[in-house]
């Protein structure tokens, strides 16, 4: 008879029958271990939680008086006899992928991550394991990474262009990872730092749990308006169109986020400036973080899956699709825009054509 897993895909989440555990579970559960604070991992409800020491106050702030057990990075916590233990994911403060063990065979959850370091969240880290379940939202060639030295060159570049034409300075980021990642990066010589209340709020958390960051102002209604067009706004993207903005115009209104890099993703949240940044792997870094786990099988929770685990299955991996409610994330997803559909159809053709002809070749170089 086939053994059972140590970690199977369940109606409420993953979860590890062994340990009596869940991870990242989206229907309410007594033990949930949670990757990180993004509102499609860590879900309100469960009896108890266990997470990263740094995720500490972000999730009091986002979840309210929770049951909450937090560890460092390394430190193992044993369940029903199976070894839990959390590694830096490198995605946002307090990001972790988890690791579980159980005579010897070890799987680890991805969560969300990044390979590149933010200088924010603590750097990513591989970890061997047989059977790895990975995100793969920019699961697609057409996403690459600049280094994100030469896209803050651009944003502080672009924010004293806009001092010097009298314009205020707009950045819109997610609220938790975006948005610190930005506050950490900016040349503060060029002025002030101004939030939005959502972000504060983040920001505040992340500082009584002991993270510095730089200095931020929170708007007000009695901000002086005139004070806060000369530094630069951070807001997040519910903001975007909100007379809240408005009431800083005229201004030029900045956009941070992975998805920038489809044609059509700037236009469609009216910015002026599309910056391509993103807390998650792109293509080459997924296809790397996967590969340095060393893993027998891989599956793949959220992001362009299919084509994704087509693509690992072609090249030697072992790749599964599985379907979880990841990936609602912050305001993010690009949804459902038939232009930038359109493109990503064609992407998956190209890679699709690309295949057939390594097949035809008789292997993969
Ligand atoms: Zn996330
Ligand atoms: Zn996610």
């Amino acid at each position: 008879m086939a053994k059972k897993p140590l970690l199977e895909f369940t109606e409420s989440g993953i979860y590890c029958a062994r340990g009596k555990f869940y991870i990242d579970p989206w229907k309410p559960v007594d033990d949930a271990v949670i990757t990180h604070a993004h509102a499609d991992h860590a879900y309100l409800g469960h009896k108890r939680y266990l997470a990263h020491y740094l995720s500490k106050e972000v999730l009091r702030y986002r979840l309210g008086e929770i049951q909450l057990q937090t560890v460092e990075y390394g430190e193992s916590v044993i369940k029903n006899g199976v070894s839990i233990s959390l590694y830096p994911a490198g995605h946002v403060v307090g990001s972790a992928q988890i690791r579980v063990e159980y005579q010897g065979e070890i799987w680890v959850v991805s969560g969300d991550y990044k390979l590149e370091n933010d200088g924010v969240s603590t750097a990513f880290e591989p970890v061997k394991c047989h059977h790895f379940i990975s995100e793969c939202t920019f699961g697609m060639p057409v996403y690459t990474w600049k280094p994100q030295v030469q896209v803050f060159e651009d944003i502080n570049n672009w924010w004293r262009a806009n001092i010097h034409h009298g314009l205020a300075t707009v950045l819109v980021g997610y609220s938790l990872g975006k948005a610190q990642r930005i506050l950490q990066n900016l040349d503060l010589f060029n002025g002030k730092v101004y939030t939005h209340g959502v972000i504060e709020n983040t920001n505040e958390a992340l500082r009584r749990n002991g993270v510095s960051l730089n200095p931020t102002e929170r708007i007000t209604v009695d901000s002086p308006k005139e004070e806060v067009r000369k530094g630069i706004i951070l807001a997040p993207p519910s903001s975007v169109g909100t007379p809240w903005m408005r009431k800083f115009q005229p201004y030029s209104f900045g956009y941070c986020s992975g998805w920038m890099a489809i044609r059509g993703a700037k236009r469609r949240r009216a910015a002026d400036r599309g910056f391509v940044l993103s807390d998650h792997a792109d293509w080459n870094g997924l296809i790397s973080a996967i590969d340095a786990t060393g893993c027998e099988s891989v599956y793949l929770t959220h992001g362009y899956t299919a084509t994704f685990s087509r693509y690992l299955n072609e090249i030697g991996f072992d790749a599964h699709e599985v379907h979880t409610l990841y990936g609602g994330e912050e305001e993010e997803n690009p949804a459902s825009l038939p232009q930038e559909e359109r493109e990503l159809e064609n992407q998956v053709e190209d890679i699709n054509n690309a295949l057939s002809v390594e097949e035809n070749l008789g292997g993969v170089s």
